[in-house]
């Protein structure tokens, strides 16, 4: 696949093919997408720091599977409310680099009203 408007277009008939779009409110959709980013934080959940930095194949394989799933449920939340994620995500990253001036934060981890 080469780019999320592919993937908005594949899932559209994909949906559609299957009657499921009486099944896709906002709602279901964003509780999909906390239990499949959940899934993923599970392959973590009980290794060191170490172990999860040097994951085998199988757990990157999995983490693969459930990254592919997350996204299929960002990229459908943002179809159906007819939000622009690459447009979003810009702008949200030029938020960022507003609260973040690395100068300031360079090597620190705090939020950025406790600088
Ligand atoms: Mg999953």
């Amino acid at each position: 696949m080469r780019d999320l408007e592919e993937l908005k277009q594949r899932q559209r008939a994909f949906v559609a093919e299957r009657d499921w779009e009486q099944f896709h409110s906002p709602k279901n959709l964003a509780m999909a997408l906390a239990v499949e980013a959940a899934e993923l934080v599970e392959l973590f959940q009980w290794l060191t720091e170490q172990q999860s930095a040097a994951p085998d194949e199988a757990l990157r394989r999995r983490a693969a599977e459930e990254l592919a799933d997350v996204l299929w449920f960002l990229v459908r939340i943002a179809d159906r409310l007819d939000i622009d994620l690459l447009a979003a995500a810009g702008e949200k990253f030029a938020e960022n680099e507003r609260k973040y001036p690395a100068a300031r934060v360079r090597g620190q981890s705090r939020k950025y009203d406790e600088y």
